[in-house]
């Protein structure tokens, strides 16, 4: 074989694919339509000025950890920060997966874990979801039991359905896992129920957080996962040496200063998503009752590839899941400002009329 031919694992997959088409009404990518406090942005020039540029940076990156963990009354030895929460994944499965290791997750979910676990060596293991997308206790024990997977994820709430998980499937998954336990609580904000409370010195949980969603801030790659101490020093052993650069590491500082600021705007999020939920269920679409700033739902009347395009005739660009496994006929809108979603909902009435 040739040698510069791809690994195996590589040749065999496509890559991550969301269309990034220049639009007015972007609705595709679970970001935050709101920019971050104008507070925050003004701070960044003195950021930039007051960094050491010809030094690397904190490798332990110890203030900004200060400031997360006591955003979580934990200690900052319980956080490990990375470069967005799929860096953070990545280093978990670097830690954990990798060859001749199992990483299970319950599908259809976040499609960077098997991802990530196959780019990283991993065999992938799936549980399935009923087709109403809700997770069978039942199903988590029989996956449990007959994979014994070293990684398991559960997204919460999940993307791309948006459905919360019950409290009562991690209790069940921390029961009968094998191996760590990562919940993606990248929409923590938006549900009504968080793992943090579980994590502790004697449970392999870790549960992860991302800046990208409500805090309005995707451009700047910043996540981080707060898990027992143990295993973020071995998270440590896997990551890069200086990862994180000190630009971003003293941005995020100075961002957490504005969390307050930026968790205002979830309220707002919430009842358009109740606007867009109960819109869409008056024109005869299946929608699923969402825990996060997205809505999934299936067009009846007409195939969601036309609705698709017809969004996209209006300026608008939803998320076309309907050609993933287990989603078919199934599209995706973000939560936009009112006027944006008042946009897409009029599009919708139209595409399906
Ligand atoms: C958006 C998203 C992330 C965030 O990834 P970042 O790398 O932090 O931007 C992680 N998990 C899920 C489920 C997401 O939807």
């Amino acid at each position: 074989m040739a040698i510069f031919e791809p690994r195996d694992q590589i040749r065999a997959m496509v890559g991550y694919h969301s269309a990034q088409v220049d639009v007015p009404i972007r609705l595709n990518t679970n970001e935050s339509p709101f920019p971050p406090p104008a507070g925050w942005v003004k701070m960044l020039t003195d950021v930039a000025a007051g960094i050491d540029w010809n030094r690397y940076p904190d490798r332990a990156a110890v203030e900004l950890r200060a400031v997360i963990a006591a955003r979580h009354s934990v200690s900052p030895e319980n956080v490990f920060v990375a470069n967005g929460s799929n860096e953070v994944l990545q280093t978990i499965l670097l830690t954990y997966g990798g060859h001749g290791r199992k990483v299970a997750s319950f599908e259809p979910t976040y499609q960077m874990y098997a991802q990530i676990a196959r780019v990283t060596g991993a065999d992938v293991v799936v549980g399935e979801r009923r087709a109403d997308f809700t997770l069978d206790a039942h199903e988590i024990e029989r996956l449990m039991q007959r994979e014994a997977p070293s990684v398991t994820f559960l997204c919460n709430p999940n993307n791309p359905t948006g459905l919360v998980e019950p409290r009562e499937n991690l209790e069940v998954l921390l029961e009968h896992a094998t191996g760590v336990v990562v919940v993606d609580e990248a929409y923590a904000e938006f549900s009504d129920w968080s793992a943090m409370d579980l994590v502790s010195e004697d449970r392999a949980l870790a549960v992860t957080r991302t800046f990208s969603k409500t805090l309005s801030m995707a451009a700047l790659r910043v996540g981080y996962v707060v898990a027992p101490k143990w295993m973020i020093a071995q998270l440590e052993i896997a990551a890069l040496p200086y990862h994180l650069d000190s630009f971003k590491q003293a941005a995020t500082t100075a961002a957490l200063g504005f969390t307050a600021e930026m968790e205002e705007r979830v309220a707002l999020i919430k009842s358009e998503r109740s606007r867009i939920e109960s819109t869409l269920a008056a024109l005869d679409i299946e929608v699923w009752p969402s825990g996060s700033n997205f809505v999934l739902f299936r067009p009846r009347s007409k195939d969601a590839q036309a609705v698709w395009a017809d969004l996209l005739a209006a300026g608008i660009l939803v998320r076309d899941c309907s050609s993933w496994a287990r989603l078919e006929g199934c599209l995706r809108v973000t939560v936009g400002t009112p006027d944006e979603n008042s946009a897409f909902l009029a599009a919708m009435s139209s595409a399906v009329a």
